[in-house]
């Protein structure tokens, strides 16, 4: 007790600390504020810590000017940072989606770098309309009569429900009640919405006429939405599109469909399962149509609505669209992207996320063969690196049960366990995200286009005494 006391009075001061000649090159480098209140935190966790009975150790000027400009500099790199994504879950929701393309980052660097004529008419040299170069990319992707642009998908599926049903029932098969990660649920957006949810037929089957019951005076909407995360197997049926538009056709209420990712390109002509194409889902009839942008479309995080030109207008004179609508960064990104889609001779090769998709098992193969060496290497004795096969998804909910071939190194250690090994990877600079499967960690490369990323660079710290397993 006699120690901590005397160790609270030996502490610095504060303007102690700054008046030392030592911290002048922190004051150099961030604001005096800034130092300040970094040095003040210091001082009440030491303060703290002594209270507590903890063992200190010294609290000499020096050494706490060294813990001080440890703490800045542990803040002044950027907490969002990258990591290497070799989880085998190309579009990973957690690791931020899509990579985008390089015409999409250029765009958005210029975008934020000088003026644009974001809602500007250069013609006429007056306020234009923000969503208009991509709508008219969209319209000629899709076919659609009108297209616009929101947030993300999320907020297209709200602002659809809240302009075209807001106090009226939209009707939805039980079976299509779902929850996307991040906490979407449809029976949630629609309260929120303030549309009235009306759920019609079973978990597993629904039928034509369980739509055609329910319709009344009240209803304003028949909802599709596509059951992008899981599949119901065994004795199930599902209305398709095609019926549903024929009955809205027929008792004069509009279709919307949530399709989630929605393709803009057939993948299936790459080998890869089919995903709902946005163009087909409209020549069906789907009145208004909303997907993601940086799903399985490979651009920035966007809501993407097509569909009819009057139920559009509507969604776009709703106060909730200026709530939802996409910054400048965002539609210079989206626009470079469609535009990719647009007139690209190849757009496997320019959009990352495609790239991914479509990468063939020999290049994995020989990337992986590449890397294998230095990473052995890199992990010492104690460690067993192989490549092997294995199945990659394609993530955020699009085609959850189809898997696409991939390639991994797997790597186990005597010493240490799977989850172990994961930690020591996502310690690495920059961390390394793998995946365990059947308790061994293994590190997928489709999503890896430099597979020298996979080697980990450990900072000394973490590679003392931890690596070795024991
Ligand atoms: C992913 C998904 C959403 C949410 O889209 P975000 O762009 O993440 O907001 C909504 N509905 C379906 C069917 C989805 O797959």
């Amino acid at each position: 007790m006699e120690a901590g006391k005397n160790l609270l009075r030996e502490l610095p001061s504060v303007d102690r600390l700054l008046n030392h000649p030592r911290c002048r090159a922190l004051l150099a480098g961030a604001s005096r504020d800034y130092v300040t209140r970094q040095c003040r935190a210091l001082l009440d966790e030491l303060r703290a810590a002594i209270r507590a009975g903890k063992a200190i150790e010294t609290i000499d000027e020096e050494s706490l000017l060294a813990k001080l400009a440890g703490r800045i500099a542990l803040e002044r790199g950027s907490k969002l940072t990258r990591v290497v994504n070799a989880t085998g879950t190309i579009l990973h929701t957690n690791l931020g989606r899509a990579l985008l393309p390089q015409a999409a980052i250029d765009a958005a660097v210029r975008a934020g770098q000088s003026p644009v004529n974001l809602e500007y008419d250069l013609e006429k040299g007056a306020r234009g309309k923000r969503e208009e170069m991509v709508e008219s990319l969209l319209r000629d992707l899709t076919g659609a009569e009108a297209a616009s642009v929101v947030n993300n998908n999320a907020a297209a599926v709200l602002l659809g429900l809240n302009t075209l049903a807001e106090g009226r029932e939209v009707i939805v098969s039980r079976g299509e009640l779902i929850e996307i990660g991040g906490s979407f649920r449809i029976p949630e957006i629609m309260a929120k919405s303030g549309a009235i949810l009306k759920e019609v037929g079973s978990t597993n089957r629904t039928h034509p006429q369980d739509y055609e019951k329910a319709i009344g005076k009240n209803t304003a909407l028949l909802l599709k939405v596509h059951t992008s995360n899981y599949k119901i197997v065994g004795f199930s049926a599902e209305v398709s599109l095609e019926d549903m538009v024929a009955i809205g056709k027929k008792h004069n209420v509009p279709v919307m469909e949530d399709l989630g990712s929605g393709a803009i390109i057939d993948l299936s002509r790459h080998g890869l399962p089919k995903e709902p194409l946005v163009a087909e889902r409209v020549a069906l009839g789907a009145d208004v149509v909303t997907f993601s942008g940086d799903k399985i479309l490979g651009g920035p995080q966007a809501g993407l609505v097509v569909g009819r030109k009057n139920y559009l207008q509507q969604m776009n004179k709703n106060p909730l669209q200026r709530a939802l609508r996409c910054g400048k960064l965002t539609l210079a990104a989206l626009e470079a992207t469609l535009r990719l889609y647009q007139q690209s001779a190849d757009v496997a090769a320019e959009i990352p996320t495609l790239r991914a998709f479509t990468r063939s098992i020999a290049d994995l193969e020989a990337a992986g063969a590449r890397v294998l060496p230095a990473l052995q290497k890199a992990l010492g004795g104690g460690f067993h690196a192989a490549l092997e096969d294995s199945t990659s998804q394609i993530g955020s909910g699009a085609m959850p049960t189809e898997e696409i071939p991939t390639k991994v190194i797997a790597i186990e250690s005597a010493n240490i366990g799977a989850e172990r090994i994961a930690e020591h990877f996502r310690r690495a600079e920059p961390p390394i995200i793998g995946r365990i499967k059947d308790g061994r960690f293994l590190l997928d490369l489709r999503a890896v286009f430099d597979e020298k990323d996979l080697i980990p660079n450990w900072s000394k710290e973490a590679v003392s005494g931890q690596l070795s397993g024991k």
